[in-house]
């Protein structure tokens, strides 16, 4: 299963110096019993920045601003429980809330000095859902909402602006129709279509006033038609099914997707926020727009967005228009610009992170809407973690908290080879939306992108703007393509969180997506048609091209040096300071040389699990392997083993070398021995073949020999059979063979000078006598290799605990092991009794039913295998408190389970060698925000 991105993690640290004012109501985090709605208005808010759990991301941030002093517009959040209890009373809010969201209304109609509904000064309201992690254009949003036939007229006599009236008004029945009342969006684009063809009008805004009334009433037609009533002309009752809708949004299809992929649960609900409206619509003296304190795609230090003159908010984000960038601001309404800088600047410092702002511009006058921490790519999250350190907004330990693990992982993905790349010759260029190298097979739809991948293809979607609905095929798509939209549209928000590479807005392609092809400079392009393009340069080709290592793998492999590339030495300045917070130790699971160095280049101090059986797959050893296997004696058997000694030497020198004195742990023999041999079915056609050809006998017998073994080797559950220490049990001399290579490399190197200490691990164990009975193999061919080779060095004998048995008695298995190590893998396998390959097949199911939240294989199952954990590790550490306790299986590199191992206090956790960075900061962010013991 794919791993899941994971969420951009919430900054912990909180700011000591605030550069606004520090909120009133700081220590009200968990706000007051019986209070459901929050009220923000006239410099004082009841809720502040603490309050994510409870008023969402928007709400907490606009009460927080308030606070502060900024020019935020008055209004109140209903708070995320609201939306649980709508949920536990069927679609239904009790009358007391009702009663407390009406009294907030009165409050709000103060502040603002309007009424809602009124005839000569109607107070026009915004309905949005906020929750705690943003989750861009997933839930619905209401504007304008309060409009009906007279307060219309109302809007118009107090604005003098009969066009802004009627464009309100046609904009709040096609968003309260589509999202309230379900109606297709069409219909009322059908309608808006025609009125503009029958005045001859190319763009929204050369509709007048008496256009727009006329779209109006054909909107009233169409909400009659579709929804059997009347539009809604009550704004209470408007009011009322907005909000509802808002919560219903909750679980649209499309938001229970995003937050499948970014694991955030669904128990905690959406805010509703109610805010009186600001209007960008009003004319050329007005305006709205998004923006980033700093570069979200690559860090820089630049003040970066997009606004739209004469519009509302929704028209920046859909992409329909494409926005001017925010620097041109600065020519057209100065003012305005120096105090949105301005404001932006203090906010980023009280915050202490690049802040995703939106703001309107009503008549010259700035507001601000909205503020929180920008979602940037990984490239961007190092470089502004250390730039804002270096800037001294924040000390490392902050820094370090700043960058979410996994996106790391985005840093390592490969370039495109730039002597291939320059030879093909730009297609098209785009705004460069997210960074990274894509080279797919065209798609054009997100359902086909998840269709053609799941065949093994590699696709990238083309699109002319993304919507929301796309989100499961961009999250399989190489990359992200579309014709329109800006670079803060809903394909490069959701590109750059995602890690995707992206281009948007490359109007110089057109998308034929009902025929499956789109032009270019005189080209078409059809469905599974190679494209490659890069997310920096927004340059698109029309080729397949190859790739290359990031410039940090390219400095881990020494093909280039450290001082040359800038985004290598911020990602080791990052990993450098993780490393003074962590507690935990960080080591690889590797099995060969050349992976162990990879690993210590990437910052692993040691090796938790060597799995020596991948050995045996080497060049020209499964013969010798099969070999062993084949002996129906002891002694052939060992004939055979002396052969692999030697290689198995080797490889445990170069390991140990590659770790420089770091500490190793080689796991003795695992897998059933049936791995090592042919297929059944392989073999018997093999044999139907040399009996048809003639003349075969003697490759015919051999073929024969290893199809009976490979008869008699077969398990109805070999992962439940012949395997682990059952192996090293019943075929000592294995685990003598390599108990003896192990030593006598470790022996070698100590008298080259390399004090090693090798750690022999006993895989499988559920009982303390089969831990006894290899250790006293290991303990004997231990002291024997000693002894011929003239050298007395230490080494530790200890066990995985990856059978529940062996973690229910972890105390006797401790008498005997000097260290344990959970193999999490198995441990999941045997708790739950899931297959760990048949899984797949059913594990989909399990999650979209609710069964399961995650993979319980890529995420600790707390409660049940975590549970199993815990138990092993305070009954060992009881009967030998200074037992070495890590973990080795897939879980070692998983920052949400790593964050349960540092509770449950393991010494360290193993993970594979390109897991490593996350590793390391997610160990760092676990020590810093979690108490041993807990
Ligand atoms: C485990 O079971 O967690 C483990 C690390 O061993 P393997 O994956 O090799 O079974
Ligand atoms: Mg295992």
């Amino acid at each position: 299963m794919a791993k899941k991105a994971a969420r951009k993690n919430a900054p912990a640290a909180a700011a000591k110096k605030v550069a606004v004012k520090k909120p009133a109501a700081a220590k009200a985090r968990a706000g007051k019993a019986g209070k459901h709605v929050y009220f923000f208005g006239n410099g004082k808010a009841d809720g502040d920045r603490t309050m994510k759990d409870l008023l969402g991301g928007k709400g907490s941030g606009l009460a927080e601003m308030t606070n502060a002093g900024l020019p935020v517009p008055p209004g109140f959040t209903i708070s995320t429980p609201v939306c649980t209890i709508y949920y536990k009373e069927k679609a239904h809010i009790p009358a007391a809330i009702d009663t407390e969201i009406a009294d907030h209304l009165k409050k709000l109609e103060k502040a603002a000095g309007a009424q809602l509904g009124s005839t000569d000064n109607p107070l026009l309201v915004s309905v949005r859902s906020g929750a705690k992690f943003s989750m861009p254009g997933m839930m619905d949003t209401i504007l304008n909402l309060g409009l009906n036939d007279k307060s219309v007229e109302g809007l118009k006599s107090r604005t003098q602006n009969g066009r802004f009236a009627f464009d309100s008004y046609r904009r709040f029945m096609q968003m309260f129709g589509s999202v309230v009342l379900e109606i297709p969006k069409s219909a009322f684009e059908h309608e808006f279509d025609g009125v503009k063809a029958s005045r001859g009008a190319k763009l929204d805004t050369d509709l007048d006033e008496a256009a727009l009334r006329e779209v109006v009433e054909r909107y009233k037609g169409v909400v009659k038609k579709k929804s059997g009533k009347p539009f809604p002309q009550d704004p209470m009752e408007q009011l009322k099914a907005a909000r509802d809708a808002v919560f219903r949004s909750w679980m649209n299809p499309r938001a229970q997707e995003y937050r499948r992929i970014y694991d955030i649960p669904d128990h905690i609900g959406t805010a509703v926020n109610v805010q009186m409206m600001v209007f960008g619509n009003t004319g050329d003296r007005s305006g709205t727009g998004v923006g980033f304190t700093r570069n979200p795609a690559t860090g820089k230090k630049e003040f970066y967005g997009e606004f739209l003159i004469n519009a509302q908010g929704e028209d920046v984000v859909a992409g329909v228009r494409t926005p001017q960038p925010i620097t041109q601001l600065e020519q057209v309404m100065p003012a305005a610009y120096k105090q949105l800088r301005d404001i932006t600047t203090r906010l980023e410092k009280h915050y202490k992170d690049i802040q995703d702002f939106e703001f309107t511009i009503q008549d010259e006058k700035l507001y601000m809407l909205q503020t929180r921490s920008g979602k940037r790519t990984g490239h961007a999250a190092v470089v502004i973690a250390t730039d804002l350190a270096a800037e001294k907004l924040v000390t490392p330990k902050e820094a370090v908290l700043l960058v979410d693990p996994e996106s790391l992982n985005q840093l390592l993905a490969p370039g495109f080879d730039q002597n291939e790349w320059k030879k093909i010759p730009v297609a098209t260029k785009g705004l460069p939306a997210s960074p990274g190298a894509a080279s797919g097979q065209v798609v054009f739809s997100a359902d086909h992108a998840v269709e053609w991948t799941q065949q093994g293809k590699q696709v990238i979607l083309v699109r002319r703007e993304t919507v929301p609905d796309d989100i499961h095929g961009m999250f399989v798509s190489q990359g992200i393509l579309t014709a329109t939209g800006g670079m803060t549209s809903h394909a490069a928000v959701v590109g750059r969180q995602m890690g995707k590479p992206s281009i948007v807005g490359a109007g110089g392609i057109e998308v034929d997506e009902a025929g499956k092809q789109f032009h270019v400079s005189g080209k078409t392009v059809r469905e599974g048609d190679w494209i490659s393009f890069d997310g920096l340069s927004g340059e698109v080709k029309l080729a397949r091209v190859a790739s290359k290592p990031s410039e940090i793998l390219q400095v881990i492999n020494g093909q280039l040096k450290a001082a040359d590339s800038d985004i290598y030495q911020r990602f080791d300045r990052i990993l450098g300071w993780a490393d003074k917070f962590r507690r935990m130790g960080i080591r690889a699971n590797a099995d060969l040389p050349d992976q162990a160095e990879i690993a210590y280049a990437f910052g692993a101090r040691g090796i938790g699990l060597c799995r020596t059986e991948h050995m045996f797959f080497g060049e020209g050893r499964i013969p010798v392997v099969q070999k062993m296997i084949l002996a129906d004696n002891e002694a052939d058997r060992r004939k055979a083993l002396d052969e692999l000694l030697p290689l198995q030497r080797e490889d445990f020198y170069g390991v140990f070398k590659a770790m420089k004195g770091s500490p190793v742990t080689i796991r003795t023999i695992d897998p059933p021995l049936h791995e090592f041999l042919p297929k059944r079915e392989e073999l018997m056609v093999e044999i139907v073949r040399l009996e048809m050809a003639g003349n075969k006998k003697k490759e015919l017998d051999e073929k024969r020999t290893l199809l009976a073994r490979v008869e008699q080797l077969h398990e109805f559950n070999p992962m439940l059979g012949h395997r682990g220490v059952r192996l090293g049990i019943t075929y000592p001399e294995i685990t003598e063979m390599q108990t003896r290579a192990i030593i006598e490399a470790a022996c070698r190197l100590n008298k080259e000078g390399l004090k090693i200490v090798p750690e022999i691990m006993i895989p499988l164990v559920g009982h303390v006598k089969e831990l006894k009975d290899q250790k006293a193999v290991v303990d004997r061919v231990a002291a024997e290799t000693m002894q011929a080779q003239g050298i007395k060095i230490k080494y530790l004998v200890g066990t995985m605990i990856e059978v529940p048995r062996g973690a229910m008695t972890a105390d006797q298995v401790a008498e005997e092991a000097q260290f344990f190590s959970f193999g999490t893998n198995d441990l999941t396998q045997l708790t739950f009794g899931f297959s760990r390959d048949d899984v797949g097949k059913f594990l989909r199911i399990y999650q979209e039913k609710k069964i399961l939240d995650k993979d319980p294989f890529a995420t600790i199952d707390t409660e049940g295998v975590g549970a199993v954990v815990r138990t092993g590790v305070n009954l060992g550490r009881k009967a030998r408190p200074d037992l070495k306790i890590g973990v080795c299986g897939e879980h070692g590199g998983d920052p949400a389970s790593i964050h349960f191992f540092e509770k449950v206090g393991l010494d360290y956790v193993s993970a594979s060698p390109y897991r490593i960075p996350v590793a390391r900061l997610a160990a760092a962010q676990a020590a810093l925000a979690v108490k041993v013991g807990d």
